[in-house]
């Protein structure tokens, strides 16, 4: 149920209905808009008698909402939520662009790729310190040695770190180096992780499961904002086909739904969506160009080499190459992509 308040009502009204709604045993979750305000109402099996709000003061209206998602739904919140992790924007207007190698291999890849990438112009950098991976064979990523060289890759560029967190006993060391933390796809359903993440307050990058429906990832993210953490991105990274010929099957459709569905930001992983390097840049145009906030990108400086997805991974020559296609679709599709003042002087 979704309390809907006069937008001038005072603190004391607002602060009445969710003492309200705690005394029911529910949980109050305040929604900030430009046109309302409103308090989403979670935790209740059946639908909470709308009588006892509307005698509250400031209270105009009690929607019941029927979606089985309710605080990301559009319903709740119909404006876009824009993430903000130090100073720069997920959602909104401006495009926003990850890349980085799938894992961090050694200090001194990271942070010559880390230099690379940011004289590109890109403002986040992504890198797995811990990998699950299909295989217990495979390698599994370099764990906190590598969460070292994240923090001091963030410390020397200033770019904002996004790597993957595999479970909640690593976590409290995972969120002190991330910036952005990212759930991979095996992870979509690991409720105690989710949990985890919505009681903390920082930015979580979910992507979607490998044979996740839309309304799977919508409620999959629901339980991070049920606990209070409304910061979430999230990622369309492609899904489980009969097609053998890609590694997954990039699901462009989803964007314009959950676009439509949900009010969160969300970015396409087209590495691991196509699973090949050359046909990385084609569905990185395709998703931006169908309505998705920004990009994730693999890129390694000898793919060839790489310890995890070398095949699907661009050299940054191609990431360049493919920056500035970007920079002309952007304006073509009502978004921006600003060249940072490094961009602009590495061009003259
Ligand atoms: C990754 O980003 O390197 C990764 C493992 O992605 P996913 O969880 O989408 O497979
Ligand atoms: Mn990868």
């Amino acid at each position: 149920m979704l309390i809907v308040m006069k937008l001038e009502a005072p603190r004391e009204d607002v602060e009445r209905v969710k003492n309200k709604i705690r005394s029911l045993s529910y949980v109050p979750h305040e929604i900030p808009g430009a046109q309302r305000l409103a308090i989403g109402i979670t935790g209740n099996k059946n639908r909470p008698d709308a009588e006892q709000f509307l005698n509250l003061p400031g209270v105009i209206e009690a929607i019941p909402i029927s979606k089985p998602f309710k605080l990301v739904s559009r319903d709740v919140k119909p404006n876009d939520t824009i993430v903000r992790v130090n100073g720069e924007a997920i959602g909104g207007r401006e495009l926003a662009l990850i890349a980085g190698p799938c894992s961090v291999e050694s200090r001194q890849q990271i942070i010559d790729l880390a230099f690379t990438l940011k004289e590109m112009g890109i403002k986040f950098l992504r890198g797995g310190a811990y990998k699950p991976r299909t295989s217990p064979y495979s390698f599994q990523g370099h764990k906190e040695e590598a969460l070292q060289y994240l923090k001091e890759v963030k410390e020397a560029t200033g770019l904002r770190i996004v790597t993957e967190v595999k479970d909640t006993e690593t976590l409290p060391m995972v969120a002190e180096c991330a910036d952005v933390l990212q759930v991979g796809a095996r992870n979509m359903q690991n409720y105690s992780l989710l949990e985890a993440l919505g009681s903390l307050r920082k930015p979580v990058l979910l992507k979607r499961g490998l044979s996740a429906t839309i309304e799977e990832l919508l409620m999959a993210a629901e339980y991070i904002l049920h606990g209070g953490n409304y910061e979430v991105i999230l990622c369309e990274r492609g899904i489980r086909t009969f097609e053998t010929a890609t590694r997954n099957t990039l699901d462009l459709n989803a964007i314009p739904i959950v676009k439509k569905l949900s009010h969160l930001p969300l970015i396409v992983d087209p590495s691991h969506g196509i699973g090949v390097w050359d046909g990385v840049a084609a569905m990185s145009l395709a998703a931006i160009a169908a309505g998705a906030d920004g990009l994730i990108i693999e890129v390694h400086e000898e793919p060839a080499m790489a310890l995890s997805d070398g095949y699907q991974s661009l050299k940054p020559s191609k990431m360049k190459r493919l920056l500035e296609k970007l920079y002309q679709l952007a304006p073509i599709v009502d978004r921006s992509l600003t060249r940072s003042p490094q961009t602009s002087e590495a061009l003259r």
